[in-house]
């Protein structure tokens, strides 16, 4: 072998070499995945990922929290302290945690806001059309006119007293509380709090949708939030927000249903007419700093429709929203125009300028 030769394999050895290193390097950043943690709690799919961290102990604790949260405001646990003052309606007031009591008050100042569109009392009219999961309301009727009447007039925010000292007071028999469409926003601002008490600071914890997309994605800056497509199965995606440390929560009719005679009966209820609301809307979207005001405000949003929940937002400052009619026509707030990436060419954007 001539010096040439081997100078010429030895550079072409240095290079591969250099190569393998390169790659490895790339590779190392590739495998160096977040950690995750999934649990089926709140009647949804909750998982955690934790990008700038490898404690699993914090997931452990998240979880717990979420279970807490769960085993106090869910009204279909028995002895939480929601069922306590539903069991205790029109008779006495009952001693809550001040985390229920918290998310209560917030309740109201909802149902304030949007007129009574968002109501934390809607329980008899939730109860009364039992809407669950796609496929598990095969013999579904549509609830007798009279029996509507009657449980919208169980509904009422303003019968919901609270107390001093951490005392809740339904006050009349058959009231029953639904925290479910302010839940999980609430749950999900916990979580945020354990991790950043725990100094992490890079997350996605998503309650079954219900996101909060945790400061900046390492590297990327950006954290992409796929937003549902409200005409498809889970997965397809009208397009892709951008987004730094905000919260991200869409509420629609296509989550839990179901038809009768190609009418889709849904889960969100517009306490003015006792039935599944009709604003027009398939999906609404909101972005938001607290996951409590986003989750709250998609139900809202959902009820009150496009144009009063345009101007609601509007009202309150700091909220974006992504409003999907039935038609695919998208209004998006103009804070929301250069983050949104339509990717789904049957839908169209316009902007819901104000
Ligand atoms: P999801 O929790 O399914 O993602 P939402 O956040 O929109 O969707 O919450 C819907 C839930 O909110 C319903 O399942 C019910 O428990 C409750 N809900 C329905 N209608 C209302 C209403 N008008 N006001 C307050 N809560 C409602
Ligand atoms: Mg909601």
């Amino acid at each position: 072998m001539n010096m040439k030769y081997k100078f010429k394999t030895v550079l072409a050895l240095i290079v591969l070499i250099c190569l393998c290193i390169v790659s490895t390097g790339c590779e190392r950043q590739i495998v160096s995945e977040p950690i995750s943690k999934t649990e089926f709690m709140m009647d949804t799919v909750i998982t955690i990922k934790l990008y700038d961290s490898k404690n699993e102990k914090t997931l452990e604790e998240a979880f717990d929290r979420l279970r807490q949260i769960e085993n106090r405001m869910s009204k279909t646990i028995t002895d939480s302290d929601v069922s306590k003052i539903n069991q205790n309606a029109g008779k006495n007031p009952v001693k809550v945690h001040g985390d229920v009591y918290y998310v209560l008050k917030k309740s109201i100042e909802f149902a304030e806001l949007t007129d009574g569109a968002y109501d934390p009392t809607i329980g008899p009219l939730v109860e009364l059309w039992n809407i669950k999961e796609e496929g598990e309301n095969e013999v579904h009727l549509i609830p007798e006119k009279e029996k509507i009447y009657e449980a919208m007039n169980k509904v009422d925010y303003k019968k919901l007293e609270l107390l001093d000292d951490n005392n809740v007071f339904l006050k009349e028999e058959g009231m029953i509380l639904d925290l479910g469409g302010i839940v999980k926003g609430y749950a999900a601002d916990e979580v945020k709090k354990i991790l950043k008490d725990k100094g992490i600071n890079s997350a996605i914890i998503d309650l079954g949708g219900n996101i909060y997309a945790y400061g900046e994605k390492p590297k990327d800056k950006y954290w992409k939030i796929g937003i549902q497509n409200p005409f498809e199965f889970r997965g397809s995606y009208v397009g892709i927000m951008s987004v730094v440390d905000s919260s991200i929560v869409t509420s629609g009719d296509y989550e839990r249903y179901f038809e009768v005679d190609g009418k889709r009966y849904h889960h969100i209820i517009d306490p003015k007419t006792g039935y599944p609301a009709e604003s027009g809307l398939s999906a609404v979207s909101v972005v938001t700093k607290n996951s409590i005001d986003g989750d709250a405000l998609s139900t809202s949003l959902f009820i009150l429709g496009r144009e009063k929940g345009t101007e609601l937002i509007k009202k309150l400052g700091n909220v974006d929203a992504i409003f999907i009619d039935k038609d695919g026509k998208t209004y998006i707030s103009p804070d929301l125009k250069d983050k949104f990436e339509l990717k789904n060419e049957k839908f169209n954007i316009i902007n819901n300028e104000y």
